[in-house]
């Protein structure tokens, strides 16, 4: 990291818990290697703080964005003062710049992070089926994504079952000929598997999905990143899957962060 000064441009991670998050380090990590000057601290803000919080970071002339994850990414988007018509679409943001003027214009990329992700992993989407278990800001994100990069059909699985309804009529209007179904736990006769819950973070979590259903031939997902290989993976490696783990999901995202946040590289 190059040395803090008056001149280094400010960005930080609103989350709650907070102690876990990876994206300090990721952005930290990236920002040397562009030569850029600035710095990623962690925010920790609870849900019943944020707008305040928000409030007082916008008014700070050196502030160059925020990443935000669980539990902000929907709420941070009505605080916010313009966003993309996607991402108003999907209803949560995982990235806020603040522009010169001091408006926050919000941003989502965890579909576009995930579907990234598991294409530098060799696995392609297009004309794929897949069963994502979840509905909340990571999974709209990634039901957006699958859509826009070609999967033939998606099936939406969640414990909230009116969630998964919800997010299959806004995929479906905005792809109105899209093959959407709600499932059930079983992820029988898809070619992409994909834990988009938090369950898995925790020692003891139940699996979010039959386990015992999965096949050789598919792919199983998860966005987990700690621990790195989830109960989930482990029981689809041992039924003869293959695996994909959360890591390349932020890695993609780091890059598409910056981008967004109008990090450039030193010349
Ligand atoms: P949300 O809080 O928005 O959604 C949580 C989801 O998990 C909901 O579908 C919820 O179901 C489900 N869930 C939670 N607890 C349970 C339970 N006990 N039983 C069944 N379902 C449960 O979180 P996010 O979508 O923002 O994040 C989800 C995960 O994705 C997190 O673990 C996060 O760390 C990870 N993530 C990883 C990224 C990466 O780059 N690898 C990027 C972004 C997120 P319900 O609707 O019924 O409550």
């Amino acid at each position: 990291m190059k040395e803090i000064t008056g001149e280094t441009k400010l960005f930080g991670i609103l989350a709650d818990p907070i102690h876990h998050v990876k994206t300090p380090q990721r952005m930290n990590e990236y920002f040397a290697r562009a030569g850029y000057d600035g710095v990623l601290v962690p925010f920790h803000a609870r849900s019943d703080n944020l707008a305040p919080v928000l409030n007082g970071l916008k008014r700070l002339e050196n502030l160059g964005g925020i990443i935000v994850t669980v539990p902000h990414k929907t709420a941070i988007l009505a605080l916010c003062d313009d966003a993309s018509d996607l991402t108003r679409k999907i209803g949560a943001a995982n990235v806020v710049r603040r522009e010169p003027d001091g408006r926050l214009t919000a941003h989502m990329l965890d579909g576009e992070g995930f579907v990234r992700g598991l294409r530098s992993c060799g696995h392609e989407v297009k004309g794929k089926t897949a069963y994502m278990v979840g509905a909340g800001g990571a999974a709209n994100a990634i039901a957006f994504a699958l859509l826009r990069y070609g999967v033939s059909c998606l099936t939406i699985a969640n414990r909230t079952v009116a969630k998964a309804e919800d997010l299959k009529s806004r995929v479906l209007d905005l792809y109105p000929q899209a093959c959407i179904n709600i499932g059930t736990s079983d992820p029988s006769g898809h070619d992409i598997v994909i834990n988009a819950t938090s369950l898995g973070l925790k020692e003891g979590d139940a699996l979010p999905l039959d386990a015992s259903k999965l096949r050789t031939g598919q792919v199983v997902c998860e966005v987990i990143m700690q621990p790195v290989e989830t109960a989930m993976l482990q029981a689809a490696r041992e039924r003869g899957c293959a695996v994909h783990y959360g890591a390349p999901m932020l890695a993609c995202q780091i890059e598409l962060m910056a981008e967004f946040l109008g990090v450039t590289a030193a010349g």
